[in-house]
């Protein structure tokens, strides 16, 4: 079902820019109680990190991936996330090495009972990926046909990064399409509504702090308050998904739960790569939003990213 949208231009890629770090992932029984002591039933190291798991999704999915971020340098850490990219085919050569940096990390809690996912999230000293560090990077834009950003807190440089990506495209004539996620529910990332992207993906969490109720007010909301022609994408967990272009008809469609729900971790990963995946292929937008929320919704059934291939 994964591959179902069958790759027919593969020569250019798609670029994923933000975090890649090291998930630990333990699963629970039940979810522990503060202040007690209890036993996982696992425990393990893999590469996380939202702009990673899109690359990483995307080649599972039959795509040619990039991934570009900055990353520490903790030997063990940084050979584990090489392995793992070049396991999946990922090209890491724009991934920026900042020694002295230790790789960030995140304690993620699955509970066996329910599929939730619990996270903590430590960034020790590691800079963000700065608009002077992208630029600095002087990507070939000729390679690339869609390029994916993470909206992270410091918004004004993945901003200006973004008008960048637009004004090389618009002055070089490139195809590429460009889009931007906006997931933590902080206001500062409001600002990323009037990026320049033409898809911008849209969490549950930002949406219910901005006050709308339901997946349909928000496309409706946020629709109104973009640029002309861009299109806004609304995962919301268990209920499916909702997109609208400004100016244009809402789509929805239900989630596609799994028959077991295993770790929703990862789903709103996956259901960007793969709405991304198929609107490379032309498809319209309730057809990528409803091919999306399939492979998020197999993922939720699974432990892993990796078992969608
Ligand atoms: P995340 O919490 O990882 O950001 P979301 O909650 O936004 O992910 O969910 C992204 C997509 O994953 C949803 O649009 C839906 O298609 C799918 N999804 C998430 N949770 C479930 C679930 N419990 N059952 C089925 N599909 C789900």
């Amino acid at each position: 079902m994964a591959k179902s949208l069958e790759s027919s231009d593969n020569v250019l890629s798609i670029l994923s820019i933000g975090l890649v770090v090291i998930d630990i992932m333990t699963e629970v029984e039940t979810y522990p109680v503060e202040d007690t002591k209890s036993r996982s039933n696992s425990i393990h190291e893999r590469v996380g990190g939202n702009a990673a798991s899109n690359s990483i999704v995307l080649s599972l999915l039959g795509e040619k991936a990039s991934f570009m971020g900055v990353v520490g340098t903790t030997k063990h850490h940084l050979e584990l996330i090489k392995d793992t990219f070049s396991k999946y085919g990922v090209d890491y050569s724009s991934m920026i090495e900042c020694a002295g940096h230790a790789v960030p990390q995140t304690v993620c809690i699955i509970c066996k009972e329910t599929g939730s996912r619990t996270c903590v999230h430590y960034r020790g000293s590691l800079p963000e990926l700065s608009f002077s560090i992208f630029t600095g990077a002087s990507l070939n834009f000729s390679l690339y046909k869609w390029i994916h950003f993470e909206g992270r807190y410091d918004y004004q440089d993945t901003h200006l990064s973004i008008q960048h990506c637009r004004d090389v495209k618009d002055s070089k004539g490139y195809d590429f399409k460009i889009s931007v996620e906006i997931e933590k529910a902080s206001a500062k990332l409001e600002r990323l509504l009037d990026s320049p992207a033409d898809y911008i993906f849209i969490s549950k969490d930002f949406s219910i702090m901005m006050g709308y109720a339901d997946m349909m007010q928000a496309v409706a909301g946020f629709s109104q308050r973009v640029k002309s022609g861009v299109t806004v994408v609304c995962p919301w967990g268990s209920s499916g998904a909702a997109a609208q272009t400004n100016g244009a008809e809402a789509v929805w469609t239900p989630a596609f739960p799994p028959k077991e729900t295993v770790n929703t971790l990862g789903a709103g990963d996956t259901f960007i790569a793969a709405c991304i995946k198929a609107l490379c292929h032309s498809s319209s937008l309730s057809t990528a939003v409803r091919y999306a929320c399939q492979v998020a919704g197999a993922k939720c059934g699974l432990r892993e990213i990796d078992q969608l291939s």
